[in-house]
């Protein structure tokens, strides 16, 4: 919906080309919007009162309902506290009606329902560099709520779809492979198939991202950082594509969006505008890493695995550029390790002795850095890397296995 809704629901199995193609906008260049125009229209404790509106929260509570019993979220009470105090911050006037969920999904995405929760995936706190990024997101995606932007997209998309397809949807979301409780990402994608009914236009991300920026600046964000994690998106896309040696994916975010070269200008022009010289503003980075420390090497590993090696590297890299640290290291050596190609073990090698000498390198680096030394031979120093494995995982499953390969 927001950023890769498209891609999700086209990805889909179940979803048809019909839902996907009445997604598609046509957008010709237009003037910036301003965010001080950007008015909330609604206030707290918003309810519907015509009846489509109202036949489609309902639908949506029970999509709710689903979504918050799903295996696919994380209920880790820090981390979720941590976001709903962010939302707090950023949701504008309807800020404390919002909710927001976790969900263990290693996409770059954030999606915004016509009843006011939010979902935001696990790859999107991979990819932020600071809390003021991850509340740039959030803050968009408000945006598309304070602004109405699904009944409004909903009833311009009326002729093509009613009411009676997304109840079928959600049915099939509550009911899909008997036993198997919403909790796989089939199913998930069914509810962006729900969402791409919704689809916004150009006019109105370009709204959400106006009134994003002035949400963040008035918090004390540095609103700049907006332009930021949609670079850091365009660029990541561009690398997996670079690497793949393909295109750009149709049906990406690039076809709802502006086009990526004017949406980075309008972005920078109205951070430029709201911001208050001799104000000071915070990104929060270090409250953000403190928040998210304990999930990251768990989000790394999903992201090395999903094999995409251009966007796995160009990540590590960007994350890089705020100081290397064991962790990056050793990821950046699963990439070539998992890759598999020629010269690949030794790239990998390489990571892992850079990783083992950061204070924060996880067990596992040492466990490989002992495996690539034996294999040069090197079994003094492998017997060393190996041992400090064991050290840090005494319970490791592997750990009879280690000590016979230290002999
Ligand atoms: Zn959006």
């Amino acid at each position: 919906m927001c950023m890769r809704c498209l891609e999700l629901s086209r990805r889909s199995l179940l979803v048809g080309g019909g839902v996907a193609a009445a997604a598609l906008t046509t957008g010709t260049a237009q003037a910036r919007v301003r965010p001080q125009d950007m008015q909330p229209l609604i206030g707290p404790g918003f309810k519907p009162t015509d009846r489509d509106e109202q036949g489609l929260w309902q639908l949506m509570e029970r999509a709710e309902e689903e979504i918050a019993g799903s295996n696919l979220l994380m209920n880790d009470p820090a981390l979720t506290g941590y976001l709903k105090n962010l939302i707090g911050r950023v949701g504008g006037p309807a800020a404390q009606d919002m909710r927001i969920y976790l969900a263990h999904i290693p996409e770059f995405n954030a999606v915004m329902f016509p009843s006011g929760f939010t979902v935001i995936f696990s790859g999107l706190l991979l990819r932020a560099r600071n809390e003021a990024q991850l509340a740039g997101v959030i803050a968009h995606e408000s945006g598309h709520f304070l602004r109405r932007h699904m009944i409004r997209s909903w009833r311009d998309q009326k002729r093509k779809s009613d009411l009676l397809a997304i109840g079928s949807m959600v049915a099939g979301v509550g009911g899909a492979g008997a036993g198997v409780y919403l909790g796989d990402y089939v199913q998930l994608a069914e509810l962006g198939a729900i969402l791409s009914l919704f689809s916004y236009s150009r006019g109105m991300e370009a709204e959400a991202d106006a009134m994003g920026t002035r949400l963040i600046a008035e918090a004390g964000y540095p609103a700049a950082e907006m332009a930021s994690v949609w670079q850091q998106l365009i660029g990541e896309e561009s690398a997996s594509a670079r690497y793949r040696g393909k295109r750009r994916r149709r049906g990406s975010l690039f076809d709802s969006h502006p086009s990526p070269d004017s949406r980075m200008a309008d972005l920078r022009a109205s951070a430029a505008e709201v911001t208050i010289p001799g104000r000071p503003y915070d990104n929060g980075r270090a409250r953000y890493l403190n928040a998210i420390g304990p999930i990251r090497p768990m989000m790394l590993d999903d992201q090395v695995k999903l094999n995409d090696p251009g966007a796995s590297q160009y990540l590590i890299q960007t994350l890089a550029q705020d100081g290397w640290n064991g962790l990056l290291r050793f990821y950046e050596g699963e990439i070539w390790r998992l890759r598999n190609r020629r010269d690949d073990d030794d790239r990998a090698a390489q990571s892992y002795a850079a990783a083992v000498v950061y204070p924060d390198a996880p067990a596992d680096a040492f466990r490989w850095h002992g495996i690539s030394l034996l294999k040069q031979g090197r079994s003094g120093e492998a017997k060393q890397a190996f041992s400090r494995y064991l050290v840090m995982k005494p319970d490791a499953p592997d750990a009879p296995w280690v000590r016979q390969m230290m002999g």
